[in-house]
């Protein structure tokens, strides 16, 4: 590497110019500077992290153009640190910046949402100095520790004339002009706050790198320790990790090493490295973290697997090589056998690709089941992380549901907690004497779901219940047809089919309820009218008067909310109204004759029921007015079965109407 002091680079200015941060940046710089006071240490890290992309980016454009390298050929890291000044600079030889591109690198985020995603962390030092660097603000973290920064560049290619000299103080403001800079790359130069003059010590600087920055893939060099020599030497082991055999690195190494991969000083629940040769060849390192990022939902955030081709880094996020449902996983991806000009265009079509997607996909459900089977209670937060993540594969990948559904964690009534811990496993251990089905239940919540009317008889019989609440759910479970040989069922949809759980008594029992209701039922329906498909005796009801119930290819309720919450078109699907015959509810209905009053107790015991779903009301004010007049009457002591002004309804018991 080439070197010059900071005062031969600056020439007279050319076309200095101040300019205004972004208002996102500005924000970020706040948060930034007034509430992270702990582990401040971590701009080494997001800084030596910059200038190890920006050596890979060089190398990588010297696959086309090899002069870009020629001037300067060992790429690397120098850092150089002045007590006496207070300063540290952090300098590259890697692909450099012109002036527009550090104006906009600089001086602005890409990603608006940022600085709010950030702010929703300040008062958590610890987690915030963990996010910086998934947040792709890396470099503003420099100003955690500095009130002025300097940055230096020539873009690679570009002539030393072309130099840009950039500073700040963080007020809001930088300033750019066109310098003379000899050297390729970018040096960064941080001017210590009073408070932080302990990162000018070389001692402790030595001591960082190796914590944070051992397994970057180029040397980060720093002076001979005690000498005046201008001689610099490697403080870290600049080898690319997954290039080591397996049996030459420590946990602690892997563990290191995912830090750095993945800006998260989490501890990764697991880790899977693997070289394949053969016909293809390629060797891949996969970590499953040990907690969601806080992108994890957003449809554009960055996810996949850093791409290597025969060690030279390619590209960040290439997220070709694993299916959208394995998103969370975090790693790298070495192949021999793809050219070193790949893009991302060519990525989607290459048939290698699609070979290691199929083998990367095995490995990583392989990773995850090892840690189901080896490690129940690391698997229980990774279940809590990424659970929903996952269950987007069982809609997705019908071919890898072998691999999947044992995967699987839910929610249960067998569970005295909410806690999502029983596997299909579990379930089929548990299956009552006769008991063909699984079933389970969603809802808005996991209390609704554990709530919910259409259960009642199951859980009075004791037949285990899965509960789901998440909105992934009604998508996943639509997919799983059968565990075992054991048909999954929706307890809230069409028949219960209890088929040898019922015994020949109950069904005579309901037999004889439908005859005998068969005039009930029929004025029930004419008072709702359109509301409902048809009315019918429940078999699923104990303690709730009424429930609703979708035909087994109605669009399930939370998946039509769902759609039309993101603007879509959704057919509305009309339920079945199943009423318990057993309830005094019912029966006081029973009692009187069709009219207004009918009318009303059959509109609330409908609208109820889809409450008691978590469905919203169609027309609230209309539910309130309606309740409010049976209360009135209650209050008036008339009792509910004499609406005013109507003498000629039948009072309670009285005559069963056919
Ligand atoms: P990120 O690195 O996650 O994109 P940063 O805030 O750390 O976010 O950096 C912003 C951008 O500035 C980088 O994407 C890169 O284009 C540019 N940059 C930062 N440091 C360097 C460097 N040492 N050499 C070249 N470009 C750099």
């Amino acid at each position: 590497m080439q070197s010059e002091s900071a005062a031969e680079q600056t020439q007279p200015a050319a076309a200095r110019e101040t300019r205004g941060f972004q208002a996102e940046v500005r924000q970020l710089l706040q948060l930034m500077i007034h509430s992270l006071y702990s582990h401040r240490e971590i701009f080494l890290r997001e800084l030596i992290s910059n200038a190890s992309d920006a050596c890979d980016r060089v190398r990588f454009a010297a696959i086309a153009d090899s002069a870009l390298l020629q001037d300067d050929p060992e790429l690397g890291i120098r850092i150089d640190a002045d007590p006496t000044a207070g300063t540290v600079t952090i300098t590259d030889n890697g692909i450099g910046m012109t002036r527009e591109e550090a104006v906009a690198n600089l001086g602005t985020i890409a990603r608006s949402g940022t600085a709010e995603a950030f702010r929703a962390l300040s008062g958590d030092d610890q987690k915030a100095s963990q996010l910086i660097g998934q947040f792709g603000v890396g470099f503003y973290s420099a100003f955690i520790v500095a009130d002025r920064v300097e940055v230096r560049s020539r873009k690679a290619g570009a002539p030393p004339q072309a130099g840009v000299h950039w500073e700040s103080g963080a007020d809001g403001e930088f300033t750019v002009e066109t310098v003379l800079q000899a050297a390729r790359g970018t040096s960064v130069t941080l001017h210590l706050k009073e408070d932080a003059r302990e990162f000018a010590d070389a001692f402790r600087l030595r001591g960082l790198i190796r914590r944070y920055s051992d397994h970057i893939g180029f040397p980060v060099r720093m002076r001979k320790e005690g000498e005046a020599s201008l001689e610099y030497e490697p403080v870290n082991q600049a080898k690319a990790l997954w290039t080591l055999p397996r049996s030459e690195i420590p946990a602690e190494e892997y563990k290191r090493f995912y830090e750095y991969l993945a800006h998260d000083s989490t501890e990764p629940l697991a880790w899977s490295h693997n070289k394949v040769e053969g016909k293809r060849e390629y060797t891949s390192l996969l970590y499953l973290p040990g907690r969601a990022p806080f992108d994890l939902w957003q449809r554009e955030a960055a996810r996949g697997l850093k791409l290597y081709v025969r060690r030279v880094f390619i590209m960040d996020d290439a997220e070709q090589f694993l299916p959208l449902y394995l998103r969370f996983i975090k790693g790298v991806v070495d192949s021999s056998d793809l050219p070193l000009n790949v893009s991302r265009e060519i990525l989607q079509q290459e048939p290698e690709v699609e070979a290691i997607r199929n083998g990367l996909t095995k490995r990583a459900l392989d990773l995850i089941a090892r840690l189901a089977k080896d490690e129940p209670e690391k698997y229980a937060t990774f279940w809590r992380e990424f659970g929903a993540v996952l269950k987007e594969g069982v809609a997705q990948d019908p071919a890898n549901h072998p691999a999947l559904l044992p995967l699987l964690r839910f929610s249960s009534t067998h569970l005295a907690d909410d806690t999502a811990s029983a596997s299909l496993a579990d379930y089929v251990a548990r299956l009552q004497p006769g008991q063909q089905k699984i079933y389970y239940v969603i809802a808005e919540s996991l209390a609704a779901a554990r709530g919910s009317p259409a259960i009642e008889k199951l859980r009075e019989r004791g037949i285990e219940v899965l509960l789901l609440a998440e909105r992934v759910d009604s998508w996943a479970m639509g997919q799983l047809t059968e565990y075992e040989g054991r048909q999954f069922k929706d307890a809230s949809r069409g028949e219960l089919e209890l088929g040898a759980l019922a015994s020949a008594a109950d069904r005579q029992q309901h037999d004889a309820d439908l005859k005998e209701s068969k005039g009930l039922l029929k004025r029930i329906k004419d008072a709702l009218g359109e509301r409902v498909t048809q009315v019918s005796v429940s078999e699923r009801l104990r303690e709730s008067p009424a429930c609703l119930v979708l035909g087994e290819h109605d669009l399930p309720e939370q998946l039509r909310r769902i759609l039309v919450a993101a603007g879509q078109k959704a057919p509305d699907s009309k339920p079945l109204l199943e009423v318990n015959v057993s309830h005094p509810l019912v029966k006081y209905l029973d009692g009187i004759a069709a009219g207004d009053q009918f009318n009303e107790l059959a509109q609330l015991l409908f609208e109820q029921a889809g409450l008691a779903e978590g469905n919203p009301l169609p027309n609230p004010p209309d539910y309130v007015q309606r309740l409010n007049r049976l209360l009135v009457r209650l209050a008036a002591g008339e009792g509910a079965a004499a609406p005013a002004g109507d003498s000629s309804t039948a009072a309670p018991g009285v005559g069963r109407q056919a």
